[in-house]
């Protein structure tokens, strides 16, 4: 059987398919007499825009209209009219929206025009290989270039078998795909390891497929959705993905000279969190929330294996959580290769300084910690697990430890009031040297989450959210089974103390670059050096049970606790003493207060920042992987040159020239290297001496924006 795996726009170009991965090894090792292909439609469309355009819409662009504009659904958008057959759909329902959302839709419709003659090319590049199944995998906003590219496959070549899974197509979304779009044979509901086989061997038998738990399949012109299973995949079961086609696809690609590539790498599914206190606005973990972790030991391995083969030391993380045990079995392991990886991990927000300062040792330089509020009493509303001064110390820690941190803060939750957020708002002016939410967002209602699968907590009137009108050719009751967002009346703050709270954080975002509040010590006397905009910029100097106070406030403490740590420390001092400095001390903006805890603010590190006037050292830089390195020249401006350096005589001249070596004790072979890597501006000769001109880069600013 010829096995034709797509990912469609608007799949992140920088990223193989984890889902292609995923399903080309696992077919390869259960089915080796099948032929398995790939087809990298996102790329494909990256390079058609800049070729068909003559080289002004860029992958820049498509990250704009791909990533940036997920919830205005302009990439589904753009392919919409290439699905209903009329360059023309939607388009008057998106001006008019883009208008009440101020949102600029040039870029998107430029692209329309492309569309069509996209998907009839990529259409040709599917069947030329004459597959008999073709396998879409669809996540965000991959549906509608998907399906477009699927109905025109089907009226090509009608025997064709088509086959829908991915994110997209769990639970009632699934169906509702399956029975609207005739031309979509089958959709796998939920996770594909095992259905997908299972479907295949029904397809080489010529059976109905009555027995694949989840599966939509026709029989006759009636949609059938077999029942969902409540089994999850075993991690065992869970295959290391297989990448070597998107890594030939990208190298063949005139894209690749934009792209930063990165490895996905799958450690966990589903939520150790969410199994027992579902956040209630998350609908991230679908139908399936089980948590489930490969073994640390066979997760570095997975690591290990994709780094020596394809050269690359950035690796993606999918998880929507960290296995704990990863903080014994498999970051020590990173940290421990010597090799300067840079990894993305998605945490909860109640690390251990300890645990941040492991994560940064193990070449993490990009967390998620899920922060989403700094008062606990809208935390506890979400049932987020931890507190507002705990999520502050998790801010601080990353500044300590130059870890990049993305969050947001959301708002908009059933039961919050304006007195849960005032006090937030009145502190956040004494946080601008820390890192930023993305914004202020009121949260939306997410398929799977408890808010939409309980309508008592809040949100009982709702309907698809409205950017699905221009996206879909629908009626309301069936968007209603295929969408994953919804629009609903709002809830919690609004008014004032919303558009407060918005100013509040712009002016975070705005004031943050040049904000510093550090510690140091002189002697026995802490001193606080306060840099922050909006303040004066002075020194604050503590001695005795002061210092002590705010070192102890760096863990977050009650009055009472901090009072009982201080006497017990042998300090003298009255209860009225502290309350006084507790005041003092909030007035100055040192301490962040959370209901009854205070937590002290200034960090001990304050890492380089990537808007730092004249910070260049990305300009020229190597990274070491286990038996290669990479160099990255950037000193032409607008121009972007990887090296790998991997034959054995050029880096271990390489390694010799990290010193300045005279001429004359290089070997032949060296020299011949060494002039190799002059040739390239990696290395300089002169007055008899040769040095290698790339510096090592280990440590990243913050934010690490390549990751
Ligand atoms: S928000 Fe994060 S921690 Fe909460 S349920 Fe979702 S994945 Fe789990």
């Amino acid at each position: 059987m010829g096995i034709t795996l797509v990912t469609m726009p608007w799949h992140p170009i920088d990223l193989p398919s984890l889902q292609l991965g995923l399903l080309h090894a696992l077919v390869s090792r259960t089915r080796p007499q099948d032929e398995v292909r790939e087809v990298h439609g996102s790329l494909r469309w990256a390079e058609f825009l800049l070729e068909r355009s003559g080289g002004r819409l860029r992958p820049g662009d498509y990250v704009r209209v791909g990533s940036d504009s997920i919830f205005h659904g302009l990439g589904d958008w753009v392919f919409s009219g290439a699905l209903y057959d009329d360059p023309d759909w939607g388009t008057a329902r998106l001006r008019d929206y883009a208008v009440r959302h101020g949102i600029d839709v040039d870029v998107a419709c430029e692209m329309r025009t492309y569309a069509a003659e996209f998907i009839a090319d990529c259409a040709d590049a599917v069947l030329a290989d004459e597959p008999d199944v073709v396998g879409f995998t669809t996540t965000f906003m991959q549906n509608v270039s998907s399906l477009a590219l699927a109905r025109e496959l089907k009226a090509r070549r009608p025997r064709l078998t088509v086959v829908f899974g991915g994110s997209n197509c769990d639970g009632p979304m699934g169906h509702a795909l399956h029975r609207n779009h005739r031309f979509v044979d089958h959709v796998v509901r939920g996770e594909g390891e095992y259905a997908f086989p299972a479907l295949l061997r029904h397809l080489d038998d010529g059976t109905p497929p009555a027995d694949v738990p989840g599966l939509c399949w026709w029989e006759g012109e009636v949609s059938r959705a077999n029942p969902e299973s409540r089994r999850t995949v075993a991690p065992a079961d869970i295959p290391s993905p297989d990448y070597d086609d998107w890594q030939t696809a990208l190298d063949a690609s005139p894209v690749a000279e934009y792209v930063h590539p990165k490895l996905v790498v799958e450690g966990a599914r589903g939520c150790w969190w969410g199994e027992k206190h579902h956040c209630t606005f998350c609908g991230l973990n679908g139908s399936a929330m089980a948590f489930r972790a490969k073994p640390g030991e066979r997760l570095w391995s997975e690591v290990d294996r994709l780094v020596r083969r394809h050269r690359i030391l950035d690796v993606v993380t999918v998880d929507n959580i960290i296995d704990m045990a990863y903080f014994k079995d498999f970051l020590p392991r990173a940290a421990a290769s010597g090799w300067d990886l840079r990894m993305h991990y998605e945490v909860k927000s109640n690390l251990t300084p300890d645990q941040l300062a492991l994560l940064a040792d193990s070449g993490t330089v990009h967390i998620q910690p899920g922060i989403e509020s700094l008062g606990s009493r809208v935390l506890d509303l979400m049932d987020k697990g931890v507190t507002g001064a705990r999520n502050i110390r998790t801010l601080r820690e990353c500044e300590n430890h130059s870890l990049t941190c993305s969050w947001n803060l959301l708002y908009g939750f059933p039961g919050e009031s304006a007195d849960d957020y005032t006090a937030v708002i009145d502190q956040l002016p004494a946080l601008v040297h820390l890192q930023p939410p993305s914004g202020a967002h009121r949260i939306q209602l997410e398929r799977f989450s408890p808010h939409f699968n309980d309508p008592g907590l809040g949100f009982g009137k709702r309907g698809p959210a409205e950017m699905y009108q221009h996206v879909y050719d629908l009626p309301e009751d069936e968007l209603t089974d295929l969408v994953y967002l919804f629009d609903t009346e709002d809830a919690g703050i609004g008014g004032e103390v919303e558009a407060r709270l918005k100013q509040a954080v712009e002016r975070w975002l705005s004031d943050h670059s040049g904000s510093r509040l550090t510690f140091t010590e002189d002697g026995d006397s802490l001193l606080v050096h306060d840099q922050r905009a909006g303040r004066p910029q002075r020194t604050h100097r503590f001695t005795g049970w002061q210092a002590a106070a705010l070192r102890r406030l760096e863990d977050g403490r009650i009055g009472q606790a901090l009072y009982r740590l201080l006497v017990e420390d042998g300090h003298r001092l009255t209860v009225e003493d502290l309350d006084e400095w507790l005041r003092h001390a909030l007035e100055l903006g040192l301490l962040f207060r959370d209901g009854r805890t205070y937590v002290a603010l200034p960090t001990w590190g304050v890492p380089v920042r990537l808007d730092e006037p004249g910070y260049a050292s990305q300009m020229l830089y190597h990274r070491r992987g286990p038996d290669f390195v990479i160099v990255m020249d950037r000193r032409d401006k607008g121009v972007s040159a990887r090296y790998t350096l991997d034959d054995p005589d050029l880096l271990a001249t390489f390694d010799t020239l990290q010193e300045p070596t005279p001429l004359a004790e290089l070997s032949d072979r060296q020299l011949q290297a060494a002039k190799l890597l002059a040739d390239e501006g990696l290395a300089l000769l002169a007055d008899g001496r040769a040095v290698a001109l790339p510096p090592r880069l280990r440590s990243w600013p913050v934010p690490c924006t390549g990751i």
